[in-house]
C-alpha cells in the first residue's frame, strides 16, 4: 500500500544526511564528553561544534543554547525557574498552548499557588494583546507564556510586539518556539525574547533531543542533579549522536529554508483549493490568511458521526494525520484548541490538521481528498 504523511507538526522525516551524521558520531565519537582523556575531548568537541552552529542560525551565543530531551523538558524547566529563580508571582498564558506548556503551568501553579491568567483567544486564533497589556499593567513580578506558532492550527504571534510589551512592564517572556524554529528566520539577538525552546524531531532532526534557549544574564538553576553537564545546570550524559543530529538538521533545514518554504507554501494553497472544489464550504480553522505555511486546519462540511471514524478510515487508506496535537489524536475529546476557539456547532464537525513537508507532493494531496469523498 501506498502511504501518504501528512501529519509533519506531529514529527518529521529525518533528511538522509542527518541519519549519515548521526550514525558516523555513534560508530567514529563513542566517548563520554566528560572523560578528559582523547575520546571524551573528541566527543565534547562535537558537542560545542554543534551548539556553536545551531547558535549561529538562530543569532545569538553558543552559551545560550543549554540541550535538553526535547522541548516538553525545556518547557517545563523554564516555567519551574521562573517560579523558583525569578519569584514570578503570576503566569499568564493562554488555553491553546501545547500541553507542554498548559499542563506544567496548571501543576505549577497549584502546587505554588501562583495566579493564572488566561488571555482570551479570538476566533482566528489570535490572542488578545490588549488584555494582555492590562494585565501586565498591574506591576506584578510575571512570566509571560505564549506560543510563537500553535501546533494545532498554525497561528502565530507577533513575537516582537509581545516581547516588547513585556519589557516594557519587567515581565519575563517564554515563548514555545517548537513549531517554528528551523521553519522560520530568529535573531534572538534582536528579538525581545528571554526564553525559547525547540525539538530537533520537529525540524526533521531524531527524536528525544532539543534545547532552551536562556538569555544571557538570566541565571536558572537545574531540576535535576548528578553531573557537570551542561555547565551543571542540565546533568547527565549527552545524546552526542542526538546533539550533532539536531546541528545537521538545522543547518539543512536554513539552508533549504527558502525554496522549501515556498514549495510548501504552495502546497498549501494547492490542498485549500482542491478540499474547496471537492466539498464547497471548508472552513479554515485559525486565520485563512496569515496561518503558518506548514499547517492547514480544516472543518469539512461533513456528517458530525464521521468525525470520529474519519481518521481511522484515512489511516486504513494508508494516510496519516491528525485531528490536534499527536498525544490526543486518538481521543474522541474535542482538541482544547479547537473548543478555544469555535462555537459549538463546527466543534462538532470533523476537523483535520494537514500538515506538511518538503517531502510531499500535489499527488499526496489528491489521494487524501478522493479518500476523503469515500468516507
Ligand atoms: N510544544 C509544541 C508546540 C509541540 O508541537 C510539541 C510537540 O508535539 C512540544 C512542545 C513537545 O515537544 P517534544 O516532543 O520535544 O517534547
Amino acid at each position: 500500500m501506498n502511504t501518504v504523511y501528512l501529519d509533519n507538526a506531529a514529527t518529521t522525516q529525518l533528511r538522509p544526511e542527518v541519519v549519515a551524521e548521526i550514525t558516523r558520531v555513534l560508530s567514529e565519537d563513542f566517548g563520554n564528553p566528560s572523560s578528559t582523556h582523547s575520546f571524551g575531548r573528541h566527543a565534547k568537541g562535537v558537542i560545542e561544534t554543534a551548539r556553536k552552529s545551531i547558535a549561529a542560525h538562530l543569532g545569538c551565543s553558543a552559551q545560550e543554547i543549554v540541550f535538553t530531551s526535547g522541548a516538553t523538558e525545556a518547557n517545563n524547566w523554564i516555567i519551574k525557574s521562573a517560579i523558583s529563580d525569578f519569584k514570578v508571582e503570576r503566569i499568564i498564558t493562554t488555553k491553546i498552548e501545547h500541553h507542554a506548556v498548559l499542563e506544567t503551568v496548571e501543576h505549577l501553579g497549584h502546587e505554588f499557588s501562583i495566579d493564572v491568567q488566561f488571555l482570551n483567544i479570538a476566533r482566528n486564533g489570535e490572542v488578545d494583546l490588549a488584555q494582555l497589556e492590562a494585565l501586565l499593567s498591574e506591576n506584578v513580578p510575571t512570566l509571560v507564556s505564549l506560543m510563537h506558532v500553535n501546533n494545532e492550527v498554525g497561528s502565530m504571534l507577533d513575537l516582537v510586539k509581545v516581547g516588547n510589551l513585556c519589557r516594557q512592564y519587567n515581565a519575563h517572556f517564554h515563548s514555545d518556539t517548537v513549531q517554528s524554529i528551523g521553519k522560520t528566520e530568529f535573531n534572538l539577538k534582536e528579538l525581545p525574547i528571554d526564553f525559547a525552546v525547540a525539538s530537533a524531531h520537529k525540524f526533521h532532526g531524531p527524536k528525544g533531543v532539543g534545547f532552551a534557549y536562556i538569555r544571557k544574564g538570566l541565571v536558572v538553576n537545574p531540576i535535576m542533579f548528578g553531573g557537570e553537564q551542561e555547565k551543571g545546570i542540565r546533568p547527565g550524559t549527552e545524546g552526542v549522536h542526538n546533539i550533532a543530529g539536531m546541528a545537521k538538521a538545522l543547518d539543512l533545514s536554513y539552508s533549504n529554508l527558502s525554496d522549501e518554504r515556498q514549495y510548501i507554501t504552495g502546497l498549501k494553497q494547492y490542498a485549500v483549493e482542491a478540499l474547496r472544489k471537492t466539498f464547497g464550504d471548508i472552513k479554515v480553522n485559525g486565520s485563512a490568511e496569515n496561518g503558518f505555511y506548514n499547517i492547514l486546519n480544516v472543518c469539512l462540511p461533513m456528517d458530525e458521526q464521521k468525525s470520529l471514524m474519519i481518521l481511522f478510515n484515512l489511516d486504513m487508506k494508508g494516510i496519516a494525520l491528525s485531528r490536534g496535537s499527536a498525544c490526543q489524536s486518538g481521543s474522541a475529546k474535542p482538541s482544547h484548541v479547537l473548543a478555544e476557539m469555535l462555537g459549538e456547532d463546527d466543534i462538532r464537525k470533523p476537523s483535520l490538521r494537514i500538515s506538511f513537508s518538503h517531502y510531499n507532493t500535489t499527488q499526496d494531496i489528491d489521494t487524501l481528498v478522493a479518500a476523503l469523498q469515500t468516507i
